[in-house]
């Protein structure tokens, strides 16, 4: 506490007193332990690192903790089998296998063999055996590239680049345009920048060797029990009515491996300049064979099961409001030893929890509002654990939650702070990178004392000078239920440096990588936990919720612009108009300025209802954007402003409902598609509608 002349602030500074007591020792302990072996979803570890962060919590001081298990569909390969992607000859001879397994590398570590064979979750089973096609990033574009060239995949097996886009979309783009099957690699041109002799452990680059795992499916939660939570009572799909689960196998390989399949197809089809990579290969397109009578063979025999597995769920109560929910949360599950992903930002919550608990242990301090700490499982799965949590408590979440503040990766690189959020939480999280002093000596040596400051160099907002720019959420992790479906305000953050890390899902992504190359010192990860507690004692401790509906008005406006110069006139000669659109941002701009400048100005924050009736109309802002009916043709998808790109889960869109009928109908006229440009006109009137109703619920009356 601060004291001046003997004087006790009336208030308690509750920020200082996290910023002191948050420590990077600690952090580096609690990695320790979790990276000590792999921790794979529905595997024991799961159960028993559910059950340490739980202790963790509690010994911390939180009110409550329990782990919360649910029955769920997973995927391993089977035990004792490796998964092959075999070259073979005109004689139908082997000519060479992949090793299916990484190599030990670096400080020795007993549990390397602990680590599953390389795979990919809910690949299909089965034998693939074909000529390969060279498929770059598997993109749709790059298959009509493909066409263009006279090469079709139908009946190929594909070999595909990781990056761009979520593997799982690859998967189920590859299958459309009739691949049989697919091998994805890691380029060194992405991952082994410089060079492939420095690598692991000499640096943070990708080993030839070393394979990134990770899962397939693209319709998030647990496949079986889609739109609702997997507890006993649950109805649960048969696997092969799930239409969304990958038929064909698919395997990853190392680039040392890919190499060899790309030298074996013939020149004859040479690729586009930007398709060829770092590896010593022509890149050519395919499907000709190199040598006449030669081919590729996959064979994957991974199984999809049922396991458990488990969220670990913390309360700290409130001490006025404590049925409203500011949540915290990170998955807890990683591939392999996972200390960046995502035991980096584990570790960092863990002390996040401490630190409020010897606050409030130390000082008989509560936060006003109630603080909820979920440690995810089966993320890495398809977001599972989260899903399923979510569809359980939707309605009482969708009265009760303010907030959710993700970090997957707490530290992916020691750049710079990177953030993403929804419109009403990017000032907050700005506002909190000031506070935070910047764990880079030499950027502090430079003159940058916060990590505000070091954001704003590398990630300058070029629409708002002196500003970093946040990013507007994407997918690809536990903070989309809570974006897409409650209709909460979220933001996802950490620390990054271009490339992220390049042994992302693999072996090497380990506590030698943590503590001895992206962050010495653990300073990074303090940083992160910093930033996280105070973004989360603001919104929980503020009398008034610390929302920017201003920038929501701002947002949308800049949004429905954009549309109107590219579409309006389109638009107007098809019997359709933004004209009611246009009157609801206005509307809503409108209702956003006098509830700031009017309500929020005057209110008498001693007057308990109506601090209460202020926070509830800025808690339910952000659900009138729920459209229970869904988008156009995609009815899980809710969220009419924000959604997750229908063709990478890691992309998201704006409009993406309107958006995408529009690309759909492209320069068809109304007498040529009166169903889409239907659809269109139908779409504009839900928008208008929804924030038309969100503008009306910040005025006085119905
Ligand atoms: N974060 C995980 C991954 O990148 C899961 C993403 C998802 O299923 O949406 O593989
Ligand atoms: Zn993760
Ligand atoms: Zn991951």
């Amino acid at each position: 506490v601060i004291e001046e002349n003997n004087k006790v602030p009336a208030v308690l500074d509750v920020k200082s007193l996290l910023i002191d007591e948050i420590s990077a020792d600690q952090i580096s302990e609690n990695l320790k332990h979790l990276t000590s072996v792999p921790h794979v979803a529905g595997t024991d570890q799961d159960l028993l690192q559910a059950e340490w962060v739980r202790d963790r919590f509690l010994e911390a001081g939180l009110d409550e903790a329990e782990t919360v298990p649910y029955d769920v569909l997973l995927s391993y390969p089977r035990p004792g089998v490796i998964n092959t992607v075999e070259l073979i000859d005109d004689k139908n001879q082997v000519n060479f296998t992949t090793a299916g397994r990484q190599p030990a590398l670096g400080t020795p570590q007993d549990s390397y063999d602990k680590v599953f064979a390389n795979f990919n979750a809910y690949s299909g089973k089965g034998v693939a055996q074909g000529n390969i096609v060279y498929a770059y990033f598997g993109r749709d574009a790059d298959y009509e590239e493909l066409q263009s060239r006279g090469v079709n995949v139908t009946g190929h097996i594909v070999l595909v680049r990781y990056g761009a886009i979520f593997r799982g979309s690859k998967v189920a783009i590859a299958a459309r345009w009739g691949a049989i099957g697919v091998i994805l690699f890691s380029d060194p041109i992405d991952k082994a920048v410089e060079g492939r002799n420095f690598t692991f452990p000499d640096s943070w680059w990708l080993p030839g060797m070393g394979v990134e795992s990770g899962s397939l499916y693209v319709v998030d939660g647990d496949p079986l029990t889609p739109a609702y939570p997997a507890i006993e009572s649950a109805f649960r799909l048969k696997e092969e009515d799930q239409a969304n689960l990958p038929r064909i196998p698919v395997q990853p390989i190392g680039y040392d491996e890919a190499e060899i399949f790309l030298r074996s197809i013939s020149p004859e089809n040479p690729p586009p300049a930007a398709w060829v990579g770092k590896l010593d290969a022509p890149y050519s397109l395919g499907p000709t064979p190199l040598n006449p009578g030669w081919n590729v063979r996959i064979s994957v025999s991974t199984d999809n099961e049922m396991r458990r597995t488990y969220n670990t769920i913390g309360i700290l109560r409130g001490s006025v409001e404590d049925d409203r929910y500011v949540l915290l949360g990170n998955h807890r599950d990683a591939w392999t030893f996972g200390a960046l992903d995502p035991s980096s930002g584990t570790a960092s919550m863990i002390e996040v929890v401490r630190a409020l608990g010897q606050i409030k242990k130390n000082k008989e301090w509560r936060p006003r509002r109630t603080m909820v700490f979920c440690s995810w499982g089966a993320e890495e799965y398809g977001l599972i654990g989260s899903y399923e949590w979510t569809q359980q408590f939707a309605k009482v979440l969708s009265q009760r939650a303010v907030a959710y503040l993700n970090v997957d990766v707490a530290v992916g690189g020691n750049q710079t702070f990177r953030g993403s959020a929804y419109p009403m939480l990017k000032q907050l999280l700005i506002d909190s990178s000031k506070l935070v002093p910047n764990p880079n000596p030499a950027e502090v040596a430079d003159g940058r004392e916060t990590v505000f400051q070091t954001w704003v160099k590398y990630q300058p907002d070029a629409n708002n000078p002196g500003n970093p720019s946040v990013g507007n959420m994407g997918g690809g992790s536990d903070f989309a239920p809570f974006a897409y479906v409650v209709g909460t305000p979220t933001t996802d953050f950490g620390y990054t440096a271009p490339n992220s890390y390049p042994t992302y899902h693999t072996m090497y992504d380990n506590y030698q990588l943590a503590s001895e190359i992206v962050d010495r010192g653990f300073v990074h990860h303090q940083a992160v936990a910093r930033m996280w507690a105070i973004a989360a004692t603001e919104l929980a401790d503020a009398v008034v919720i610390p929302f920017d509906i201003n920038s929501y008005a701002s947002f949308l406006n800049d949004s429905l612009t954009s549309l109107e110069k590219k579409y309006d006139q389109q638009l107007q000669q098809n019997q359709a108009t933004f004209k009611y659109f246009r009157a609801s941002v206005d509307y809503f701009s409108q209702s956003t300025k006098n509830f700031t400048e009017t309500t929020l100005k005057n209110i008498n924050t001693d007057d308990i209802l109506t601090v209460r009736q202020v926070n509830d109309r800025l808690t339910q802002l952000e659900r009138f954007f729920i459209d229970p009916k869904g988008l156009p043709d995609r009815p899980e998808t809710n969220h009419i402003v924000f959604s997750v790109s229908a063709n990478n889960a890691y992309g998201s869109d704006t409009f993406a409902g309107l958006v995408d009928l529009l690309l759909e109908v492209g320069n068809k006229t109304e007498s040529q598609d009166p169903v889409t440009w239907n659809k269109i006109r139908q779409h504009l009137s839900v928008i208008a509608f929804l924030i038309g109703e969100a503008a009306r619920s910040l005025s006085e009356n119905l």
